[in-house]
């Protein structure tokens, strides 16, 4: 497609002329942004991340060969690099992460993070055992962004094995950030288990006060907080899928605050997650502007469902989602307030779905 330009939407009778394999029509130097899809994941999520490059592909990356970067706290294995490169259409890449990114930090007290997977064992708490988890929730709140493979992108979409995507992405969503100088997006919100961050917020309230300088005029507190800052009503964009600005993260602003917050060490003596920890930089650091619904990105990450209201964009989109699946206006979504904070309509048919 020609720069800016959207593809023209699908026809409602069925196409009958064969594709044109995308290896013969390219998208021409210029038109592409500099961009890529980014998964972290182990050698066993293999066909779990299998599922999810075939949709990205069938329903967007086919028409424009993105790059996908694909990340690892071991080396992968040639099966995963065999089957993962034969779906991507675009060039794909490989990593290793670093120790110092997947790690304890000298700061910690491991006796006191052990004693804390104990309790939450016992509590019962999700992952809240796991020190896995803890440190992919760390190395995706800080680190991803750093690594050398990621260094030469302006943009990335992050993609987890097992997701769906429900409708055809008829334009490019990178391009779409880029020249609406947007730096976050979502397509589900809701809100965190408190057992998970008890004292996030009092860590967030800290780095407030020291960096009044990182905290944009225009910001989305009241995404976060129905009294002004005092407490967080734990909402969070769900960060499982994100399409966002990779120099935002790479910023001095976004540095500061998850250093701040790491020092702080509720990545191992809580179990923050990269959702909350995004999504409240997003909401401090950003303009309102600059975080983005995509509303015809139809997607699934279990246990949840993004699929557009309006019958004339699913059909158009051709999607495969039942409407009466999508979270967005049901009472655990915080999706509301960021339509509500921003003054903007809700889309088409919104209300048959309260
Ligand atoms: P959930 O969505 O919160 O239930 O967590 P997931 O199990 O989906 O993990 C989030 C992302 O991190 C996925 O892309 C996983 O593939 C990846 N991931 C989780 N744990 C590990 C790990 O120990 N090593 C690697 N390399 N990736 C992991
Ligand atoms: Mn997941």
């Amino acid at each position: 497609p020609a720069s800016g330009e959207t593809r023209p939407l699908q026809s409602m009778t069925p196409n009958i002329t064969p594709a044109v394999p995308s290896e013969l029509s390219p998208p021409a130097p210029g038109e592409r942004v500099n961009a890529t899809f980014v998964t972290l994941a182990r050698n066993s999520d293999l066909w779990e991340i299998a599922r999810s490059i075939r949709q990205v592909e069938d329903r967007f990356n086919r028409n424009y060969n993105y790059d996908w970067v694909f990340l690892n706290d071991k080396p992968f294995d040639d099966q995963f690099k065999k089957i993962t490169s034969s779906l991507v259409s675009g060039k794909t890449h490989y990593g290793e992460i670093p120790t110092e990114h997947w790690s304890f930090p000298p700061w910690i007290d491991q006796k006191k993070a052990e004693a804390v997977r104990e309790d939450m064992r016992r509590r019962r708490i999700i992952y809240g055992d796991s020190i896995s988890y803890r440190h992919m929730c760390r190395f995706e709140s800080g680190f991803f962004f750093r690594h050398p493979l990621m260094q030469q992108f302006e943009y990335y979409w992050r993609v987890e094995p097992s997701v769906e995507l429900f409708c055809d992405v008829h334009y490019d969503p990178f391009r779409f950030m880029k020249d609406n100088k947007k730096k976050y997006s979502f397509v589900l919100s809701l809100y965190e288990y408190v057992e998970t961050i008890p004292t996030l917020w009092d860590s967030v309230k800290k780095f407030i006060k020291a960096h009044p300088e990182h905290i944009s005029p225009d910001n989305s507190m009241s995404f976060l907080s129905d009294d002004g800052g005092e407490t967080y009503n734990k909402c969070h964009f769900w960060s499982n899928f994100e399409i966002g600005n990779l120099d935002w993260l790479r910023s001095q602003a976004y540095q500061d605050f998850f250093e701040s917050l790491d020092k702080d060490g509720g990545f191992f003596y809580e179990r923050w997650g990269d959702a909350p920890v995004h999504s409240i930089a997003a909401a401090l650091l950003l303009r309102k502007e600059e975080i983005h619904f995509f509303n015809d990105i139809a997607y699934y990450h279990v246990p949840f469902t993004h699929c557009p209201t309006g019958e004339d964009l699913r059909l158009k989109l051709r999607c495969h989602c039942n409407p009466q699946d999508n979270f967005d206006w049901k009472g655990y979504s915080c999706t509301s307030r960021y339509f509500d904070l921003n003054k903007i309509a809700k889309p088409e048919g919104w209300m048959d779905q309260v």
